[in-house]
C-alpha cells in the first residue's frame, strides 16, 4: 500500500499516520510535475480516499475497512474536502511565512471554514493492547476525522512543524522536513530552491547595474 498523492511527485512521505495529512495536502494539483487534482471529481476522489484510508488503517493491522462507504461520496463532499485542504494549506503558510491566506491562494475564508468543521473517529482496543482507529460518519467526515486525529498526534509528538508547504508560491507542494534544525523551505532545493536562487542573483545583478549607472551619472 502506498501514499499515491505524495509519491506521484517523487517525495518522501511523512512518518507514521502523519502521512495521511501529507497525502491529503498533495492531492492538490501542482506544477512539479503537473498532476491533476485528485479531489476534482468523484472517480479520482473515490480511488484516492479508498487507498489512503486503507493505507492509514494498515498501521494498526486493520487493513479492511468495511465501514467505509465511498459510494455515497457526493459533489458537496468533494467541495468540503477541497476547502478543508485549502484551509490547511493556509494555516501552514500562515505559520511558516506569516502571510496568511493570500499566500495559500485563498482569502483566509478557507481557514475559517476549516475551524468550523466537527469530526469524529471511532477508537477500539486490540487484544494486544494496541488502540486502533476507524473513520466515523459519511462523506467528507470519513476522511477528515482521521486527518484531525493525525494532526493532533503529530502536534503531540512535536513533529507537526515539520510538515510544510513549499515556499515557491507557484508550487506549494507539501513536504516533510527531515533537516536537523527544521530549516527547509523548498519541497525540492534542486527545482524550487534553484529557481528562487536564480531570481535572487538576477535581482542582485540588476541592482548592482543600477548603482553603477547612478555612480556614472554622479561623476559626470
Ligand atoms: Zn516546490
Amino acid at each position: 500500500m502506498t501514499w499515491t498523492a505524495t509519491s506521484r511527485y517523487g517525495l518522501d512521505v511523512a512518518p507514521d499516520g502523519l502521512a495521511l495529512v501529507h497525502d491529503f495536502l498533495n492531492t492538490a494539483s501542482a506544477d512539479w510535475p503537473r498532476k491533476p487534482d485528485l479531489l476534482a471529481d468523484r472517480a479520482l476522489a473515490t480511488e484516492w480516499i479508498g487507498s489512503a484510508l486503507a493505507t492509514w488503517a494498515s498501521q494498526w493491522g486493520a487493513p479492511v475497512l468495511d465501514e467505509v462507504d465511498l459510494d455515497t461520496l457526493s459533489e458537496r463532499d468533494l467541495a468540503v474536502l477541497r476547502r478543508a485542504r485549502a484551509g490547511l494549506l493556509e494555516s501552514l503558510c500562515s505559520r511558516d511565512f506569516g502571510t496568511g491566506g493570500s499566500a495559500g491562494g485563498g482569502d483566509g475564508d478557507a481557514l475559517a471554514g476549516l475551524a468550523n468543521l466537527e469530526v469524529a473517529v471511532e477508537a477500539g482496543f486490540g487484544l494486544d493492547g494496541i488502540v486502533h482507529f476507524k473513520p466515523k460518519g459519511r462523506g467528507w467526515r470519513m476522511l477528515l476525522g482521521p486527518v484531525a486525529l493525525e494532526m493532533r498526534r503529530a502536534q503531540d509528538a512535536g513533529v507537526w512543524a515539520r510538515l510544510k508547504t513549499c515556499k515557491n508560491e507557484r508550487c506549494r507542494g507539501a513536504f516533510y522536513d527531515r533537516s536537523r534544525n527544521n530549516s527547509g523551505v523548498w519541497h525540492d532545493v534542486r527545482t524550487c530552491g534553484n529557481v528562487a536562487n536564480l531570481r535572487a542573483s538576477r535581482e542582485r545583478r540588476r541592482q548592482a547595474a543600477e548603482q553603477a549607472v547612478g555612480r556614472q551619472a554622479r561623476t559626470r
